[in-house]
């Protein structure tokens, strides 16, 4: 797995030294090592990306009852159990790398993700760019209701215990479906990620299934 970077031609050489390399079929430069993943920043495909999800991203689904319209609504939290956190308040070194097979972490107030998978997310589960109610200056990834389109927020976990993302029981958590995507490419994200105790019973007792959405295109 690697992530794909967007070297201009005039900058190859600093790239190359670095530890990058050349995919000629993709004619774009890479990079394979987690652990120099954060000295690429510059040729990322967005500056203010702090979370790179390695493998592959989960699409956790829930129902939610619209407060406009009344019906039901799907509403999601994308999340991941591989991923690389930029940040000098994570370490020295200015990144982590947290991998685990028995919780899975949600990202939430997400400002960026690739375009491809943006697309894909708003097409299949209504999640796309909008503005907060709170601060109409803010935008970002949000729930919009499936019937009447009304936005219903990322869900922050912990302050928001009518969310169903807020999950306190294995019957909580075995309302929730996991859409596991396989990525080609490690990918970057502008969010920030919610630890919580609900990270493991998720993958407990929560439905998992694997999602057949390809990122063929970057
Ligand atoms: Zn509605």
């Amino acid at each position: 797995m690697s992530l794909l970077l967007n070297v201009p031609y005039t900058e190859k050489e600093q790239a190359k030294s670095l530890g990058a390399r050349w995919n000629p079929k993709l004619k774009k430069w890479y990079i394979s090592d987690k652990n120099l993943y954060h000295k690429f920043k510059k040729w990322f495909s967005n500056i203010d990306s702090d979370i790179v999800v390695c493998k592959q991203i989960y699409v956790v689904e829930a129902e939610r009852k619209c407060f406009r319209c009344g019906q039901n609504t799907p509403v999601i939290s994308l999340a991941a159990d591989y991923y690389v956190l930029f940040g000098e308040f994570f370490s020295d070194e200015g990144y982590v790398i947290s991998k685990s097979n028995t919780e899975i972490n949600l990202i939430e107030g997400i400002e960026f993700v690739p375009d491809v998978l943006a697309g894909y997310l708003k097409e299949r589960f209504n999640f796309y760019v909008g503005f907060s109610k709170q601060n109409k200056k803010y935008k970002y990834y949000a729930n919009h209701c499936k019937h009447c389109g009304v936005i219903h927020g990322d869900f922050y976990l912990h302050s928001q215990p009518d969310s169903p993302f807020f999950i306190w029981s294995k019957e909580d958590a075995q309302k929730i479906r996991v859409h596991k995507i396989t990525l080609p490419y490690d990918i970057e994200i502008a969010g920030s990620v919610a630890w919580s105790d609900a990270d493991e019973m998720i993958v407990a007792y929560s439905q998992f299934i694997d999602n057949p959405f390809m990122m063929d295109k970057y």
